[in-house]
């Protein structure tokens, strides 16, 4: 069924409002007719079934018909930080990792980065990040739409990772190196913190360069586990998909009681 993320204060108490490109893509992509039912979210986890009742070019209006059951969320909420990468390759990691169950992106400066902060150039990319989350989160039939925050500076970074319950640096260099892979790091994880509950964790990664021992050791200062993702050198838009699948095998979100 067609799912629509629109913003909380399109719902109203008994019809929703689908204005914009998603009402054009209803009516012009999906040429959907008064009677049709979809599915309508608001981005912070409610989602309703709805039966379309009007349908123009700009806006559509439907009758809610059912609260749904928010599924599709992880227990664990995983912030990816990327390190601003080159090309479009944190579009390939924001649709790859809201796929996957991402919570959240945080896109970050390190020393390595090839990308500059370019200002000007951030509205812009803003926008095309957080459509890209949105069209993911459809896609996936998620509940909420994964947030892009602003580029940080490493030091930015550095001071968010009190925030987390767990703190996942991806170091290769740990790669191979006994007992911090990422299967032990998790595993001593769960011996202290129950899978069935809510957690919070930072996935970092770093750019096409990787990360200076300089800043691995400004991460482990600031609360952060060195993780290994085995001996194999990932591309840097690999790195956060592969370490997210890892968290989610290990919440047990892919199944597994
Ligand atoms: N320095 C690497 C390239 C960096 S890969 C080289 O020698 O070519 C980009 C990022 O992906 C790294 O900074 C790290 O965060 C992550 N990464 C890649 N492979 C990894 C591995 N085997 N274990 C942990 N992290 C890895």
């Amino acid at each position: 069924m067609q799912r629509y993320f629109i913003a909380p204060e399109q719902f109203g108490q008994h019809t929703v409002t689908i204005t914009g490109e998603d009402a054009h893509h209803l009516l012009k992509v999906m040429r959907m007719k008064a009677g049709d039912e979809i599915m309508v979210c608001d981005g912070l986890g409610r989602s309703v079934l709805a039966r379309l009742t009007s349908l123009e070019a700009k806006s559509a209006e439907a009758d809610i018909i059912a609260e749904m059951e928010t599924n599709g969320e992880p227990m664990w909420k995983v912030t990816v930080a990327q390190s601003l990468p080159k090309g479009d390759k944190l579009e390939t990691v924001i649709q790859k990792c809201t796929e996957i169950g991402a919570a959240a992106f945080v896109p970050f400066q390190s020393e390595r980065s090839i990308v500059q902060y370019d200002g000007k150039k951030e509205e812009k990319r803003q926008q095309r990040w957080a459509k890209i989350a949105k069209e993911a989160a459809e896609q996936a039939h998620r509940s909420i739409i994964p947030e892009v925050s602003q580029v940080m500076s490493w030091k930015q970074l550095l001071l968010r990772m009190a925030e987390f319950d767990l703190v996942l640096f991806c170091y290769e260099k740990e790669g191979a190196a006994e007992g911090s892979g990422i299967a032990d790091v998790l595993a001593a994880f769960r011996n202290t913190h129950d899978s069935s509950r809510e957690a919070a964790i930072l996935l970092v990664v770093g750019p096409e360069g990787g990360f200076t021992v300089h800043e691995a050791d400004e991460a482990l200062a600031g609360g952060a586990r060195l993780a290994g993702l085995g001996p194999r050198i990932l591309r840097t838009e690999t790195a956060a998909m592969v370490g997210l699948t890892c968290l989610m095998y290990e919440s047990k979100e892919m199944g597994g009681a």
